[in-house]
């Protein structure tokens, strides 16, 4: 398994790092030839999202990325990932790749609030650390989504298919269990042959 991680900007180095404690391998994502090796998945991380939706354009990311991801290839997108996966922004008219059910609140919890570590239950998993920066929250899942995890009365997981996104960053704490739980996404997609 070799995951590619979008490497344009924001807590990318994390997610890679998280992957090699798992022994899984992974490559980082900048440029159109890097999609061309060919990754058995993708990690959008966090980040500021207008910034890295105007560089998946300008780098001409945006249309191999949104066609793999509409093809079945499992991604997983936190925080800023997280909005660029959403078909809806509530207070926010863009849409990126605007491939999930849910409508997204962007820097949801305001200023004041702009980080805070919580420890809440995600489903199948258990309990787990949550740590939010000037995070977005997930408004409503529809259609095919289905809500991992609630906190605070707000959705802050959720999958649909191939697609896991958190509002909140597995990725800042030395808790693998998201990113386990993401490898074994692409281990079934691998083993179905999709
Ligand atoms: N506030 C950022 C945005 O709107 C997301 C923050 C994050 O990824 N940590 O894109």
């Amino acid at each position: 398994m070799n995951i590619g991680i979008l490497a344009l900007q924001g807590a990318f180095i994390e997610h890679r790092q998280m992957l090699e404690k798992l022994g899984i391998q992974s490559f980082e994502i900048r440029q159109k030839r890097d999609i061309e090796r060919g990754p058995d998945a993708l990690i959008i991380p966090g980040g500021e999202s207008t910034v890295m939706g105007k560089l998946l354009r300008q780098l001409e990311l945006y249309e191999p990325l949104k066609a793999r991801i509409e093809g079945g290839m499992p991604v997983m997108g936190t925080c800023a990932g997280l909005i660029l996966l959403a078909k809806k922004l509530s207070n926010d008219s863009s849409v990126y790749f605007g491939t999930m059910d849910m409508t997204v609140r962007r820097n949801a919890y305001g200023r004041q609030l702009g980080s805070f570590y919580t420890e809440d239950e995600f489903k199948g998993i258990g309990k787990i650390p949550m740590t939010f920066i000037r995070a977005p929250y997930i408004e409503e899942v529809y259609g095919d989504a289905e809500a991992l995890a609630v906190t605070g009365g707000h959705i802050v997981a959720a999958r649909q298919g191939n697609q896991l996104v958190t509002a909140f960053h597995p990725e800042l704490n030395g808790d693998t269990s998201v990113h386990r739980y993401f490898a074994d996404m692409i281990e079934e997609s691998l083993a179905s042959g999709k």
